[in-house]
């Protein structure tokens, strides 16, 4: 594989596909030719209240975007991971079986974050064998051992406390229990009091974030985990 060209993108909010790590990379003023694209954009409902963020697709070409659709982009993905496949002999990062048709050929579920997911391909013309055959012989890949706990001032007023079920309000502090879903990492937010019974206070300089918190919201947590 390898990369070859990198091409300018004017877009500010875009996401590149990383065919050799099959990750999101933001990009930053470029990214690299023959990559998926995924450009966001935030839009505002009818009501001018609610805003939702809205996903285009495309391919990084030699001079610039050139959109896709979601079928095509599924399909250079599924293309990308096979290449991924016979080169690192496992699955790549944030994918998983979806189903087998009963023509054999399969198709392979990507979800790379909580909001963005992809049905890729395989076939028996592509892969050169019965593909479950192929995918069976392939390791799993490994996920991060016991992830940390988190902590955050809430970037929004829409997170629920799991313990208490009362909202967690915007940039009031909160703790992310980790959680793996289908092999990616995601957290279940809880005001630091509904928790502090289960983090060691001696532990609190320790959750992921901590480093990045303001000194008074560290003294706040400090406060809200003694227990
Ligand atoms: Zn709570």
């Amino acid at each position: 594989m390898g990369i070859v060209d990198w091409v300018a993108i004017e877009s500010e909010w875009a996401y590149w596909v990383d065919p050799e790590s099959f990750s999101f990379k933001h990009v930053k003023k470029r990214a690299p030719v023959g990559t998926v694209i995924v450009l966001k954009s935030r839009e505002t409902l009818d009501d001018e209240e609610r805003t939702y963020v809205k996903s285009s697709l495309g391919i990084v070409g030699e001079t610039g975007i050139v959109a896709l659709k979601k079928k095509d982009a599924s399909d250079t993905l599924a293309k990308q991971a096979l290449d991924y496949m016979r080169w690192k002999k496992r699955w790549p990062p944030f994918t998983s079986m979806k189903r087998v048709l009963n023509s054999g050929d399969v198709e392979v579920y990507y979800e790379p974050t909580e909001y963005d997911s992809f049905v890729l391909p395989l076939t028996k013309e592509m892969v050169g064998e019965d593909p479950s055959d192929f995918l069976s012989r392939l390791k799993k890949h490994e996920t991060p051992k016991e992830p940390l706990w988190k902590v955050e001032t809430a970037k929004s007023g829409r997170s629920k406390c799991r313990t208490c079920k009362d909202v967690i309000l915007e940039r009031r502090l909160r703790i992310g229990e980790p959680y793996f879903y289908e092999e990616k990492l995601s957290y279940r937010w809880h005001h630091p009091r509904c928790v502090a019974k289960r983090i060691d206070a001696s532990e609190i300089e320790k959750l992921d974030g901590y480093d990045f918190l303001k000194s008074e919201d560290r003294q706040r947590l400090k406060r809200l985990l003694a227990n």
